[in-house]
């Protein structure tokens, strides 16, 4: 299979350099050349297959002309070492909890998949492969993790001095082996600008294999659609009208959706749900796009105010603006509205986290205007990793799990950086 650019449909390359790469040379971002659509009938088997059956068939499809059965095989079985379990929480509201990998945020599915899927391709290169990485927080985490110990890789994580919780710095900084920590004096959009910049710098590319790990990357980007063909399976009712709400930043995951509805997902409806970075939401309601700068908010994972994946998006939809419009539509919350829902909720006998709050919150809205749709919202992350916000909102006590406590008690190592390239290219250039 090969992959162009959204910038240039004539820019073509294969798997490999599509995942090396993770940004085309001309700044836009990989999109399978043809995107393999399964028969109506295997939607109503899907109920019939695990997780990881469902897993086998779909990255089969995607990735059969690249790797072997046994490579396909490998992939699923090390992504999918943990359930996605769909949680009704009033009726036609569910929960798709994404939070039970390693690092408690969905982020692990994507990371986990992309760390294996690297390592095939790196294969035995005598030269070590850099991974750039910028993160708000959950990214950082997943994709250490993920890399964590893999041969032949290191990865070089930057993120925003003070922006990110506690925890979820713990989890990336503390690990030390071929995890680099750089602390940006600046918020994520600097950090993601650094990334960019350093991958179409020629000097640095000269000496150093870079690559990314971030939703950009077609091997982050790709198995995410898994969990809406597993969420839709485990519906007990399969009714024409389902719709998705994703909490969305650099709308990675719901650029996911779509592609699994282009796969013949029968989803009619998507809710692209935000914070105040509204980007998206603003579009979607007949302006243009305008990137902004990224207000920091109580979901501090979508604080993104240029989101990464939206050429992704308008690519799926071929540039079709009203067709885009009409399938996905977009809210946005405040912080007050997202801690009344995390109020609401507990109430209800379930603990939303702020960013699955969001995604709660938009489902709700649209069913105002139509009530006879199932919906499911994803909930991305587990409360447990956004402990004071949570505790703070159903004034209660947390109860970690066991994963996430491990990680408080290791030591932070990090190295800090200005936001200027200059600085970042001086300490690229004395890697070896
Ligand atoms: C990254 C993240 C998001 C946003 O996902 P995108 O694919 O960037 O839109 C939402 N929630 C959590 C908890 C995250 O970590």
């Amino acid at each position: 299979m090969q992959y162009y650019s959204t910038t240039n449909r004539e820019l073509k390359v294969s798997l490999q350099e599509a995942v090396l790469k993770g940004l085309a040379p001309d700044n836009g971002l990989f999109m399978p050349l043809t995107i393999p659509t399964f028969p109506e009938a295997w939607m109503e088997e899907l109920s019939n297959l695990s997780f990881r059956e469902i897993g086998y068939r779909v990255i089969g499809a995607l990735f059969s002309s690249d790797l072997t059965d046994a490579q396909i095989q490998e992939l699923v079985d090390h992504t999918l070492t943990f359930d996605a379990p769909l949680v009704e929480v009033e009726q036609n509201v569910f929960s798709l909890e994404l939070f039970h990998g390693p690092t408690l945020a969905f982020k692990d599915f994507g990371a986990r998949f992309c760390a294996k899927l690297l390592g095939m391709l790196v294969g035995t290169s005598a030269k070590k492969t850099r991974i750039l990485v910028a993160t708000s927080g959950d990214t950082g985490s997943a994709v250490a993790n993920g890399f964590l110990n893999v041969a032949g890789v290191e990865v070089i994580i930057l993120y925003p001095k003070g922006k990110v919780s506690l925890l979820q710095e713990k989890q990336f900084t503390t690990l030390g082996k071929n995890i680099i920590c750089l602390e940006v004096e600046g918020v994520f959009d600097d950090c993601q600008a650094l990334v960019k910049q350093a991958f179409l710098d020629p000097e640095l590319n000269e000496k150093l294999i870079l690559t990314s790990a971030n939703s950009i990357n077609v091997a982050r980007w790709i198995p995410q659609c898994l969990y809406y063909f597993y969420a839709y399976s485990r519906l007990p009712k399969k009714t024409e009208k389902i719709v998705f709400s994703v909490p969305s930043g650099n709308f990675g995951n719901l650029a996911a959706g779509i592609l699994a509805q282009r796969m013949g997902l029968p989803i009619s409806q998507f809710i692209a749900a935000t914070n105040e970075n509204k980007v998206v939401p603003t579009f979607l309601t007949g302006s243009y796009f305008e990137a902004k700068p990224s207000i920091p908010t109580l979901s501090n994972a979508m604080d993104v105010g240029n989101p990464s994946n939206f050429p992704r998006l308008v690519n799926l939809f071929e540039g079709d603006e009203e067709k885009f419009r009409n399938q996905v539509k977009g809210y946005f919350f405040s912080d007050a509205q997202t801690v009344q829902a995390m109020q609401s909720v507990y109430r209800l006998g379930y603990t939303l986290d702020p960013h699955g709050a969001i995604g709660y919150l938009g489902l709700k809205k649209f069913l105002e205007i139509d009530k006879d749709y199932q919906g499911i919202f994803l909930e991305t992350a587990h409360p447990g990793k956004f402990q004071e916000v949570v505790e703070k909102a159903i004034s209660e006590k947390l109860k970690l799990p066991e994963r996430l406590a491990i990680f408080q008690k290791g030591e932070k190592n990090t190295i800090p950086l200005t936001a200027s390239f200059e600085s970042f290219k001086q300490f690229l250039s004395a890697l070896d």
